[in-house]
């Protein structure tokens, strides 16, 4: 049960609000797209965005939705993304990542939860994520079923060090706040 009622001194009190917070992760090689290497098209939070290079998965290679959905696994205490979906189940070969989302937010909604808010990070050096955080905030506040003010989406570069800042990965972490 993840509400819970508040006895202080043998008053019972009305349901308290239950906020509870998940952390998602992801990380995603990008190589130059098929044929030529085993880059996807570069989808991000749903929205395609132009690049030479994408990442590589067993579906979409959505990285934002990968980790929005293991933050909100995360934050009912269900099973991540790859024990729900594995990368050996054929039928998720070049799958939208918004299935996975969608599982997640039933799952939620069958606790009689809802999410409050989620603040995203994604880090690449290219390309650029400034331009199209609004177009990607506005998609994930529809598949979410929340108001765009409560999806928050910033992109940062790694600096050019390491394989991120060599535009060979993109990395995203999430936090999400869901309540009652
Ligand atoms: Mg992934």
């Amino acid at each position: 049960m993840l509400l819970r009622q508040s006895v202080i001194r043998g008053s019972r009190y009305p349901p308290l609000m239950s906020v509870r917070i998940g952390h998602g992760y992801d990380l995603h090689r990008l190589e130059p797209l098929q044929p030529e290497g085993d880059g996807r098209p570069f989808v991000l939070g749903g929205i395609e965005i132009e690049h030479d290079r994408g990442p590589v998965g067993h579906s979409d290679g959505d990285v934002l939705l990968h980790a929005v959905t293991d933050a909100i696994l995360g934050a009912i205490g269900e099973p991540d993304i790859g024990k729900l979906f594995p990368d050996t189940d054929r039928r998720h070969e070049g799958a939208d990542s918004s299935i996975f989302l969608m599982e997640a937010c039933r799952r939620l909604r069958d606790r009689g939860l809802s999410i409050g808010n989620l603040d995203a990070t994604i880090i690449c050096e290219m390309p650029k994520i400034g331009p199209h955080t609004d177009a990607i905030r506005s998609h994930l506040a529809d598949l979410l079923g929340c108001p765009i003010e409560d999806v928050n989406i910033k992109g940062k570069t790694h600096e050019g060090v390491d394989a991120i800042g060599e535009g060979r990965a993109i990395e995203v972490q999430v936090v999400v706040l869901v309540n009652s």
